[in-house]
């Protein structure tokens, strides 16, 4: 989709970028591309999408799979996109944080141009429900990824860097210049991408991980008194704060309390 087309599509049908709902539309066919290819899709993929807005990633992703979901938040856009014989998809209109019994263990791909007012947490749900998804590549402010990639001990690691080093492996692709939006977003962007590991996730430990991070500057035992005892059984000292915590110990912990 080209600026023309965002611009053309925009007064076409009375259409005004809601700023609440974090919509800067994709205007670049290159990044488009190289957006599609990072999400390596076989024809047989089932794929999600995660605000479709006006298409500009749902056009191309619907040529490579018959397989094709996207959750819209903004009513209207879920209408225009539904009526589109060009996009073959199926267009759940919906918050996706209040998406509940959906088929989220099905999707093999999902991808996203986030709305980054609810980045986190539309991430750290993708990472909880699509618990067989084996790639995911999300275009994210270029600054959050300092927050994504995050290690122990420093301010900016928590719950989103712990889901997504569980996950698998996270690469920062390509940057994404503010004019390559419509309208363009307060800050450069970025495309990421996850390949899954080994690790099993689901909803339960994202709430898990939550929880022990409830409050930070406090021991781990005060968010979360279930691990009174286990700690100290796993070789941890009992006044440990979560932002201490490797990411697999949160996985070792959880399943310490399950079991
Ligand atoms: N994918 C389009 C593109 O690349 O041009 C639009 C991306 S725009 C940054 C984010 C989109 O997410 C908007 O269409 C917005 O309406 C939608 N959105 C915002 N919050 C949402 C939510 N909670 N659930 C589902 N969609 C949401």
């Amino acid at each position: 989709m080209t600026s023309e087309t965002i611009h053309r599509l925009l007064a076409d049908n009375d259409f005004l970028p809601e700023s609440k709902f974090g919509q800067n539309f994709l205007c670049d066919d290159q990044i488009i591309e190289s957006i599609i290819d990072l999400c390596e899709i076989n024809p047989e993929d089932k794929v999600l999408e995660i605000g479709p807005g006006l298409g500009s990633l749902t056009r191309s992703l619907s040529c490579k799979t018959n397989n094709l979901t996207c959750v819209e938040i903004d009513k209207r856009l879920a209408e225009f996109l539904d009526k589109d014989d060009e996009i073959k998809a199926s267009i759940i209109s919906s918050d996706y944080l209040k998406l509940k019994d959906y088929d989220a263990s099905e999707y093999d791909v999902v991808v996203s141009n986030l709305p980054y007012y609810v980045m986190t947490d539309i991430m750290k749900k993708i990472i909880g429900d699509c618990t067989n998804c084996r790639k995911m590549v999300f275009m994210v402010e270029d600054e959050a990824i300092a927050r994504i990639i995050a290690k122990p001990n420093t301010k900016q690691y928590g719950p989103l860097s712990i889901l997504c080093e569980l996950y698998g492996e996270v690469t920062r692709e390509f940057t994404v210049p503010r004019n390559c939006f419509i309208p363009s977003p307060r800050t450069t962007s970025a495309v990421i991408s996850l390949t899954r590991g080994n690790n099993k996730l689901d909803s339960n430990i994202v709430k898990f991980i939550d929880k022990c991070f409830t409050n930070r500057r406090k021991k781990l035992v005060n968010s979360c008194p279930e691990l009174k005892g286990i700690l100290e059984e796993h070789g941890y000292d009992s006044n440990i704060r979560a932002e201490q915590l490797m990411p697999g110990s949160f996985l070792e912990l959880y399943n310490a309390i399950i079991n």
